[in-house]
């Protein structure tokens, strides 16, 4: 017997943030960076709340640290507010959920309601049970894996996206392929979770190049918020695999955007989840059918499994050309000497790292 179901409540479209208006109660916490609040952002989200009722704890940088979780965690306990509102990134959802697991276990606090509000379209961690933390003297990203972890509502309101820069966009848009295409060849994969991975590497083959020319785009904007949350739910499902179980830990060595990151491996990690063998036209894994099929599906399939793999790799070389995305992580800024210090402690890590072993 197997089970799909759907905890956190998701608002959208149109008005999606006048669910706000809904809270009750003394203390709303507000978890997000401090470009949330230059740019205005945070006044959105306030602006349907009593404003003496909001905390704004605005520290929160990319890739968010452990000491940040534990100032938070402080400062949640002084304030015990009856709802936590993350705004931002997945970064900022990230350090919203560490915070709110743990002053939840040592706070002896009151049940409070998580909000999570993204204003990025890549890592679905609206509708996760992860969160995932960086450990900065280790050199270490710790995905934390933990149903408490699930916010109670996502709302997506792509007006909130608009503002992203193309170089997020892009690193953010191919982080939601990499989620979509992982989810959809894990051996955990269902009907129903392939039925939402499709739909969301399906969009971004349509929509990212459109989303990354234009900001002006609202539907193609719109169609990236909605493939994220769904290509979120479908990997809390399955997990992810090598592709982030290595880019997490490259991510906690070297200061490259965790988007970027997989978008560099995922072309490799295709071709070697595929296996295909030159020698023999009919050797390939049941992975090479999956990836087949979602070329089918995106229009450049190409009639047998062998092409439909190679147009999907294909594909995407040619959306990182397009959005002017590096091709290598010497590109990313990592010199190649301190690669080779640091690559059997990458290796090591992702052996061990949470998506490859859950
Ligand atoms: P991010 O949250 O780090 O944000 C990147 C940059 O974009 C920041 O400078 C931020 O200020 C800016 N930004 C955010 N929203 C903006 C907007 N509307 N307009 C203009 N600028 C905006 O980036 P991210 O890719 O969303 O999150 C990455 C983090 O999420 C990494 O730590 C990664 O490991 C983690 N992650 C978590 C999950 C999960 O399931 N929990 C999944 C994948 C990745």
């Amino acid at each position: 017997m197997e089970e799909f179901g759907i905890k956190t409540s998701i608002y959208f479209g149109k008005n999606a943030l006048e669910y706000l208006k809904k809270l009750q109660g003394a203390g709303i916490f507000i978890v997000t960076d401090p470009f949330m609040v230059e740019s205005g952002l945070v006044e959105r989200i306030t602006g349907y709340l009593e404003k003496d009722r909001c905390t704004i704890f605005s520290n929160v940088v990319p890739d968010p640290p452990l000491e940040l979780v534990i100032e938070g965690v402080k400062e949640v306990i002084k304030h015990r507010p009856d709802t936590l509102i993350a705004l931002g990134g997945g970064s900022a959802i990230d350090e919203a959920k560490a915070i709110m697991h743990f002053s939840r276990q040592i706070g002896n606090l009151p049940d409070m309601e998580f909000i999570a509000v993204p204003t990025t379209s890549g890592t679905g961690s609206e509708v996760t049970s992860f969160a995932v933390i960086t450990d900065r003297e280790k050199g270490i990203k710790y995905p934390l894996v933990d149903q408490s972890l699930l916010p109670d509502t996502a709302i997506l309101d792509a007006s909130l996206v608009k503002s992203v820069p193309k170089t997020v966009v892009a690193d953010t848009g191919m982080d939601v392929l990499t989620h979509a295409l992982e989810a959809y060849v894990s051996i955990k994969a269902n009907a129903f979770t392939d039925a939402l991975a499709e739909k969301a590497a399906v969009t971004v083959l349509r929509y990212l190049i459109r989303s990354y020319t234009s900001q002006e785009d609202f539907r193609a904007r719109e169609e990236m918020h909605n493939a994220s949350c769904m290509a979120g739910l479908a990997f809390d499902r399955t997990s992810l695999g090598v592709n982030h179980a290595i880019a997490h830990n490259i991510g906690g060595k070297f200061k490259v955007p965790h988007g970027r990151t997989n978008a560099v491996l995922l072309p490799y990690v295709v071709e070697f989840n595929a296996d295909m063998k030159e020698f023999n036209p009919r050797a390939y894994t049941r992975a090479a059918e999956k990836y087949a099929a979602i070329a089918q599906l995106a229009g450049i399939g190409g009639g047998n499994v062998r092409a439909g793999v190679k147009n999907l790799v294909r594909e995407i070389r040619k959306m990182q050309e397009q959005m002017k995305m590096p091709f290598g992580f010497k590109d990313c800024g990592i010199l190649p000497e301190e690669y080779q210090k640091q690559k059997d402690a990458v290796a090591q890590g992702a052996l061990a790292d949470a998506c490859i072993r859950t």
